[in-house]
Parts: structure tokens; sequence; C-alpha cells
């Protein structure tokens, strides 16, 4: 089933959380829910309110986080466990998102511990890989994405992969407003479905789901989720306002 994935990034108190999921919650059908997998990544002091509403009113939403550390615990002030994750009901964990990689100094290595913390811990990891506009215009896209794929599922069993989800988020299209042409988006998504092949298995490589990210809204999803080798997106910008994202989650009903 596709998955649409909405990062809040450092936005929303716990207030506006819950109102942003009763919105969205009055706004989507059950049929919504039926065909289309829909996860929430609000900052860590909204998630116990979030899953308490969750719980509460048995939504359907998927309930994820932004980030963790790789420890289970220990001296790592200001960081957040994946077992504190885990107990309050999260499933999806983006891990290696390109704002933790590029600003906070995440490497491969890093990332790949998180990885299989959140998979040891019983969640999903969102694995994000892109490239950045120098890397874009020297057509160096395909190696970067390659490698931080090869890193970020290193040492990685068959099913585990199964049950992950890698989001090709080419930088220069984060809040930018600009997209990758639907050509590119799928030349990518289709080289790393062929990187996990090699790497891990051909079942896994099918069984993967591959989200596109970059400035997704209304207007550009339908055209995203018609690529071959496209999953699902994930959404930043676009996914703070729960009209817009309604919209993104019923991209099957309208083309704009
Ligand atoms: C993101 O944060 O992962 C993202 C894709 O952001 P935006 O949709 O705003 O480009």
């Amino acid at each position: 089933m596709p998955l649409i994935s909405g990062n809040w990034k450092m936005n929303h108190h716990h207030f506006e959380a819950i109102q942003f999921i009763q919105k969205l919650a009055y706004l989507l059908q059950k049929q919504d829910f039926d065909e289309v997998e829909v996860s929430v990544h609000p900052p860590f002091t909204d998630l116990r309110s979030l899953q308490t509403l969750i719980d509460a009113d048995q939504l359907r939403f998927k309930l994820g986080a932004q980030n963790c550390h790789s420890d289970d615990k220990g001296a790592f002030t200001g960081e957040i466990s994946p077992v504190f994750l885990a107990k309050l009901g999260v499933q999806y964990v983006i891990v290696g998102h390109s704002e933790r990689r590029e600003m906070f100094g995440e490497t491969d290595d890093f990332v790949a511990q998180k990885v299989a913390s959140v998979l040891k811990h019983g969640m999903f990891p969102i694995l994000c890989v892109g490239e950045t506009l120098a890397e874009h215009e020297s057509g160096l896209t395909l190696d970067k994405v390659r490698r931080q794929v090869r890193a970020g599922l290193d040492k990685r069993s068959s099913d585990q992969v199964k049950s992950m989800v890698i989001a090709y988020e080419p930088i220069w299209a984060i809040g930018t407003g600009k997209n990758a042409s639907p050509d590119q988006a799928q030349e990518v998504a289709a080289a790393i479905r062929e990187e996990v092949a090699t790497l891990i298995s051909r079942p896994a490589a099918e069984a993967i789901r591959i989200q596109y990210g970059g400035s997704v809204k209304a207007g550009t999803i339908a055209d995203i989720m018609r690529l071959p080798d496209v999953d699902g997106v994930l959404v930043g910008g676009a996914s703070l306002d729960p009209t817009e994202f309604a919209r993104i989650v019923q991209y099957r009903h309208h083309s704009g």
C-alpha cells in the first residue's frame, strides 16, 4: 500500500498537533485509509498527546518520529531513545533526513546504526537519501544515492529490508518549490530498487517501499504517484496544513 508521510519538522506544538489531527481525521474518509497508509511525524513533544488521541478515537493514522538516537539509553544529553518511541506507539521513524545530515553532521555510519536500532525495536525506518544541488549538477546523483543506500542497509537481513522505506529526497527540491521531473524521480527510484536487489535480495527490492520527497503538493502528487518505482511521498511544508495534506492523501480523486 502507498505510504504518505507528513514531516512537520520543528512546527506545531502539542495543542496545534491535536487540532491538526482532529481536522485531518474529519477531512479523510474510511476509503482513504483503506487505500493509503498515512503517517504523521510531529516534534517529539507532541507524540504522547497524539498517541492518546489516536488510541481514544481509534484513528487510523500511523504515528511517526523525525529522528532518534541509535543507543537504547545512556549519557546522550538531549537525545531520544528508540525505546521511548516504541513505548509511545511510534511505527515509522525518519532516519538520516538531509537536514540532520547537512545541519547536524550525521554520517552514513551513524545513520546505519539508527536504522538497525529502529528495526531492533520493532519500528520501521524511513531512510532518507538524496543529492545536493552541486552533486545534481555534476551528474553525481546516482553515485551519491547508491552509496547512501549501501551504507544505510549494511548488515540488514532481507526480511528487515522488506519492512523498510527509502525516501529519495533531492536536497535542492526540499522546501524550495522545485521538483525533480517525473523522469528524474523514476530514474533514481529505479536505481535504488536495483541497488537493493544487488545488495540484499530481489524479494527485498520488490517489497521495500520507495518514497519521493521534495516540495510535493496536492497539485503535483498525482504525477509522482504514477511512477512505477514510487510507492509514496514524504511531505514537509505541504503537510503542515490539514486541508492541503488531506488533498495530497486523496490524490487518486483529483488531478491537481
Ligand atoms: C521533507 O522535509 O522531507 C520535505 C520533503 O520537505 P518539503 O516537502 O517542504 O520539500
